[in-house]
């Protein structure tokens, strides 16, 4: 039988409304509209499809945006500069950094610069020693939206076996600490994991997010088994995969995150839920 379909589009759908409600009433008791700050670095194509994505997403739901563009050549000393200044400035509740950031700049030193209650990406040390102690403020989006898809479609977690193939600290492993608080029994498998079949099988929820096409096949699937494929893959004919050969998988999993139309269309919509308590933390409202 065919999984069931967690679809990612309908949630962003919901999620919207609901986060522009909470904007709306936010925007009563502060007397303005949160405000976005995206850094963005270059002006490389895609990378500016993405900030102009969070400007439509944040317009439309009643959040401000500004977007402040460094010419490639910025260096290290100007774009920390940037991010002190934003950091400083009353003004804005949340930024943003378009990443990765070109080579030659450190992203560590950028990350000194930005106060942690306004770290959207929940990147920040203290933001992810927060969540690697189990005490979560603000999370990265992408494993947020994930961790939300199963919240929304019911799936239990609670002493589940899960795995996380990948091991970022932008997606992997934060995705591992919140199965972790959810109390799910995690297993966090990357390249040099022998066997990933083996691990796999024996797991009742499995989130991809490698970047490998047909990385995870049917045979490594328990039959029924949950899977978040985060993973983002162009092939040369210029359609999109996820890590997981869905047209097999499909037919073993009991749920499944399509790609396109899975985890992605949730990211974005969770950055402004970030925004949102990144703003009433920091106003303490
Ligand atoms: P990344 O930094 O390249 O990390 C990839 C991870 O996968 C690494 O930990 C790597 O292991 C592991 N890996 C690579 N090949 C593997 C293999 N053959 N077997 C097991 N593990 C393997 O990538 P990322 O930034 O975390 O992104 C992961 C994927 O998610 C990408 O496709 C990206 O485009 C996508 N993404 C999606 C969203 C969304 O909203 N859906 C958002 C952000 C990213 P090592 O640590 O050993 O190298």
């Amino acid at each position: 039988m065919s999984a069931r379909i967690l679809d990612g589009r309908a949630l962003a759908q919901a999620l919207r409304h609901e986060l522009a409600a909470q904007i709306a009433e936010l925007h009563e008791r502060i007397d303005r509209a949160p405000v976005i700050a995206v850094v963005q670095v270059g002006e490389d194509p895609a990378a500016t499809r993405y900030v102009r994505s969070i400007d439509r997403l944040s317009q439309s739901l009643g959040a401000a945006c500004r977007t402040i563009i460094l010419p490639d050549v910025v260096t290290q000393a100007e774009l920390e500069a940037t991010v002190s200044r934003l950091s400083a400035d009353d003004r804005v509740d949340g930024i943003l950094l378009q990443l990765p950031l070109p080579a030659g700049l450190s992203l560590d030193g950028v990350l000194s610069r930005l106060v942690p209650e306004k770290d959207l990406d929940g990147i920040h040390p203290i933001n992810a020693g927060l969540l690697a102690q189990g005490r979560p403020v603000l999370i990265p989006n992408t494993p947020a939206g994930g961790m939300e898809l199963l919240r929304r479609y019911e799936i239990e977690v609670r002493g589940k076996r899960a795995a996380v193939v990948g091991r970022s600290a932008i997606v992997g492993r934060p995705m591992a600490l919140l199965l972790l608080q959810a109390d799910a029994t995690v297993t966090i498998c990357h390249s040099r994991t022998s066997d990933l079949g083996a691990v796999l099988r024996e797991c009742d929820i499995i989130v991809a997010a490698a970047g490998r096409p047909q990385l995870i096949t049917a045979e490594m699937i328990k039959p029924g088994a949950t899977i978040i494929d985060f993973g983002t893959n162009v092939l040369a004919d210029g359609s999109m995969v996820g890590d997981v050969d869905f047209a097999a998988v499909v037919e073993v999993a009991g749920a499944i995150t399509p790609v396109p139309g899975g985890t992605g269309p949730v990211t974005n919509v969770m950055l402004i839920q970030n925004l949102i308590k990144a703003t009433r933390s920091r106003l303490g409202i």
